[in-house]
């Protein structure tokens, strides 16, 4: 199956399969569906989270386009508009953070606005469930005003806005803002603090007992700072509800009792909103890592917010691959033996590598921060001290890989920016094996190595952590995917594999992902500072190992000595290691300011050219799958059917129907 179903912008929507599915039992099957179903219902969280007015911008662009459906003249530019917004889960660019401006003019959307929106526009009586656009009961727009403390527009209130937010590029430009030397809550456009200052949020979690830091809005009322807590009583009530709801009856499905306490846990979190059963929730998780079928639900990740504390919400429900499990099972097994040969400072080793579990999975549903792009590898929980004491749980998305690697097979960039054909052709023999040894590296002995020095926690690094956290992964991974281990225990076939990897990570990280940046714009995120810290930092010391080459006005990397450029990706980890550790803020801003950030204007330029030249999109997204529930005829469910979906847009104003 072709997986690329379409191309706008910049992204690419491909579809995955799930293989797989259709050997489970349909006890399986149903914990699937379920948890499918928890993994949809959160999705209005996410787009709250990422800025407080996309649910609003959402719901008037898509009345607007229903609206033009209707009358059979869907504008285009109004449709990629659109469809960036469900791409990006908001106004802002999923990658760079940037907010993108739309192909109509102000002048077409005035008109729009005036055929489609204001009619339905009713004035303002004082009552508290008035919406301002009056399509019957209330709907998402209402729960915009009710997550915002600042109460319902007046309908001149909301065009305005929707003016400002379209075509005012300086209106809440960024969604997060990792920029040196500013208040990083001011500047970040994100919806997780309302009326604090970075100071005071930083002197608010100063101490977090009977806090919530991952899951709450802080807010400055007249009484004080206080938290809103994503709950069942609190703020995203009602999404949370539904997933909720999913998931009890997901738990009748539990594969073991671990996986059913598990839930119970969830669900619990969900109702009270206490980090301490989230935790407890997470160890159960952990321990229980022999699953057919597992998922990850709640507010995890914390790189959309500036100051690293509040969490997204995402999900994603796999099924174990047991072929490929197998395979790699080898890589935690041995993960002692890897720490013991870090070039870490002995101090900063783990000395008791712990319940690291890889499994190679494919994915049955996508959620949240997860949806519908989505990421390749995961490891979890983000929690230290769990990690440390309880181990964590690591997946290689397989089929989502595996997506990506045919949609990639004639693209064409391998050939423009490798810098000899021998090159090419190692990329083309090892490349998939070695990226994904890589993630496997990054995801399961990565994150879960090292130790921190007493007392230091990794919000000491505070904007930079994010990235000092990912290189540090990296770098794990390109240090032990060139040792002889690597091949003895049959990971790879030789280390040829592992230099064609060095090669495509070089010429990642100081060429080919500039194409994914706007052009004299720095980097900003996380990963993407972390390949080009570790690419440029290795250029600058590896003394002449790699070089940067230019051939006929191009710009090529070209590594020498292989060898060499292992020593110094291991000297690199060294360092970074050490900052992690020991919380040095001063080194860890220093490093990623030098290496991370700053791009070269005229390299950028070139590289955009190369790459646009391919008409080739920079980005992909993906549709989930759709699944139907079968019965006979008196009413009970016999089996489960995916449908696949086969297109973006449909899928996407499906979600309006829920
Ligand atoms: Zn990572």
């Amino acid at each position: 199956m072709n997986p690329i179903l379409e191309q706008f912008a910049d992204i690419r929507v491909l579809r995955y399969e799930v293989p797989g599915f259709d050997k489970l039992s349909l006890n399986e099957k149903l914990l699937v569906y379920h948890l499918a179903q928890a993994a949809d219902a959160g999705r209005d969280i996410l787009w709250d989270q990422n800025y407080k007015y996309n649910l609003l911008v959402r719901d008037i662009i898509e009345r607007i386009l229903l609206g033009q459906q209707h009358k059979g003249k869907v504008d285009e530019n109004l449709l990629t508009y659109a469809k960036r917004l469900w791409v990006a889960n908001g106004v802002h660019h999923h990658y760079s953070n940037d907010k993108f401006k739309p192909d109509f003019s102000q002048e077409q959307f005035d008109e729009w606005y005036g055929e489609y929106i204001a009619p339905q526009v009713a004035p303002a009586p004082c009552d508290p469930y008035w919406s301002p656009l009056n399509f019957g009961t209330r709907d998402s727009i209402l729960e915009t005003h009710a997550y915002s403390s600042e109460g319902a527009y007046m309908s001149e209130d909301i065009k305005a806005l929707m003016d400002d937010i379209l075509f005012n590029p300086d209106f809440d430009a960024k969604k997060v803002s990792l920029a040196d030397g500013v208040d990083l809550i001011k500047a970040s456009a994100v919806n997780f603090y309302e009326g604090v200052t970075q100071q005071e949020v930083e002197s608010y979690y100063k101490d977090t007992t009977d806090k919530h830091p991952l899951n709450s809005t802080l807010v400055k009322t007249e009484d004080g700072i206080v938290e809103d807590v994503w709950s069942l009583s609190g703020r995203y009530a009602e999404e949370i509800n539904r997933v909720v709801s999913h998931l009890q009856m997901a738990r009748e499905y539990a594969l073991t009792d671990k996986q059913r306490e598990t839930i119970d846990l969830l669900i619990s979190f969900y109702c009270d909103g206490n980090n301490t059963t989230f935790d407890e929730m997470n160890k159960v998780w952990v321990a229980d890592s022999n699953l057919k079928v597992d998922f990850i639900n709640g507010f995890i990740e914390v790189y959309d917010d500036p100051m690293g504390i509040k969490a997204t919400w995402e999900s994603v429900v796999e099924l174990r691959d047991e072929e490929k499990t197998k395979h790699v099972a080898t890589v935690a097994e041995n993960a002692q033996w890897f720490e013991d040969r870090s070039p870490v400072a002995p101090e900063y080793k783990k000395r008791n590598v712990k319940g690291v579990s890889m499994n190679i999975v494919n994915v049955a549903m996508l959620g949240g921060a997860c949806y519908p792009t989505t990421p390749i590898g995961i490891n979890l929980p983000n929690a230290d001290w769990i990690r440390e004491q309880y181990g964590s749980k690591s997946v290689a998305l397989a089929n989502i890989e595996g997506a990506y690697h045919e949609a990639s097979q004639s693209s064409g960039v391998l050939d423009e920016f490798a810098y000899t054909p021998e090159e090419c052709e190692r990329a083309r023999k090892y490349g998939s094996e070695a990226d994904d040894l890589h993630t496997q590296l990054h995801e399961c002995l990565g994150h879960g190595s090292g130790q921190m020095k007493d007392g230091i926690t990794l919000d000491a690094l505070k904007a930079y952590g994010s990235t000092i956290e990912e290189t540090r992964a990296d770098l794990y991974a390109l240090y032990f995917m060139a040792d002889e281990k690597i091949v003895e225990l049959g990971l790879l076939p030789n280390l040829d594999a592992a230099w064609a990897h060095y090669d495509s990570y070089m010429r990642s990280g100081l060429l080919v992902q500039l194409s994914r940046l706007e052009l004299g714009t720095n980097i900003e995120e996380s990963h993407m500072r972390n390949r080009h810290l570790i690419a440029a930092w290795a250029l600058e010391h590896c003394e002449g190992a790699a070089e940067m080459i230019v051939r006929d006005g191009k710009h090529y990397i070209h590594i020498n000595d292989y060898l060499k450029m292992r020593e110094v990706f291991g000297m690199l980890l060294k360092e970074i290691q050490r900052i992690k550790s020991e919380g040095d803020f001063e080194a860890a801003r220093n490093m990623v300011e030098t290496y991370g950030v700053k791009v070269d204007l005229n390299l950028h330029r070139e590289i955009k050219e190369r790459y646009d030249a391919l008409g080739v999109a920079p980005f992909s997204c993906f549709v989930n799958p759709k699944y139907e529930l079968l019965r006979n005829l008196s009413g009970e469910v016999v089996d489960v059917r995916i449908v696949p979906e086969s297109d973006f847009t449909t899928q996407m104003l499906a979600y309006r129907e829920k």
